[in-house]
């Protein structure tokens, strides 16, 4: 099955936002767990949950992606703000055990300063804390393009965190073409050596979902600016091999591309459809 959706907002709750994506073509959906600036989440609304479960068993939908507020830095230098991202996603987590097959996705963090391996412990300590409950669902470490000091743009990094994390079957990561590219892995002129070396460095069974974005900025400007599918540097022909990749087209693959209107998202669903192959 082709797993196809973009970030919704989630403002008007579950049911509205599957409704949302399946009027657009798509079978799955992200969307921020809370404000990204922070703050309180609203209580989970259980009919809603309800609603949407069976809206998702009766259309067949793919699994969703919940993304944890971007701002929230698992290894900031200053313990409350760990502990504030820590209390976070542990209470994101919770909320996401109602919903079958979810799986949540963060942003490791930045170091501020600190260094990439004292960040790279200080998110490893977050995720073990994380992990110590019986919750089933997935957590995704997203591929991050190397803006100031962002942790986890070289595929090394990500495999440090999973192993001082214990390497837990519950971990798993989120592949953003935009954010990659940046980052400096040719996933245009070398699609397959970038997954071999994926499967070299963390294992390609960690690989959970692909975030679709073309991006702004040329290859390895460490920039982290989306842009339209086939609008950037990355570009149609690349996408078009992306989506139809043997160790890929099984994974949900999520636009994060700028549009204004669903009707936007719609657009690049149908070129999308119309470049997968049986
Ligand atoms: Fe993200
Ligand atoms: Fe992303
Ligand atoms: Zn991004």
């Amino acid at each position: 099955m082709f797993v196809i959706g973009c970030h919704l907002s989630s403002s008007k709750g579950y049911l509205n936002m599957g409704q949302e994506a399946l009027s657009i073509g798509g079978n799955s959906f992200q969307f921020f767990t809370r404000n990204p600036r922070g703050g309180a989440a609203k209580p989970v609304d259980e009919d809603d949950v309800r609603a949407y479960n069976a809206f998702a068993a009766e259309n067949g939908m793919g699994p969703i992606i919940a993304h944890a507020p971007y701002t929230m830095n698992p290894c900031a230098a200053t313990e409350s703000l760990r502990e504030f991202s820590l209390d976070t996603m542990r209470d994101d987590l919770a909320r996401l055990s109602m919903i079958p097959g979810s799986l949540y996705n963060f942003h490791p963090g930045s170091h501020v300063g600190q260094g990439i391996d004292t960040g790279i412990e200080l998110i490893a300590d977050t995720v073990v804390r994380l992990l110590d409950s019986d919750n089933p669902t997935q957590i995704l470490l997203e591929t991050m393009a190397g803006k100031g000091s962002e942790v986890g743009s070289r595929f090394e990094e990500i495999r440090r965190i999973i192993d001082l994390s214990g390497g837990d079957s519950r971990l798993g990561v989120t592949l953003d073409t935009c954010h990659v590219y940046d980052a400096g892995y040719n996933i245009v002129g070398n699609l397959d050596g970038v997954l071999e070396e994926f499967d070299n460095v963390i294992g390609l069974h960690r690989l959970k979902a692909i975030h679709l974005n073309d991006s702004k900025n040329p290859f390895c400007s460490h920039k982290d600016r989306h842009e339209k599918i086939g609008q950037g540097s990355i570009g149609i022909d690349a996408f078009k091999r992306i989506i139809n990749h043997k160790a890929l087209r099984d994974l949900p693959f999520l636009l994060e591309t700028p549009q204004d209107e669903l009707s936007g998202w719609g657009g690049e669903i149908a070129l999308l459809k119309s470049l997968r192959e049986n």
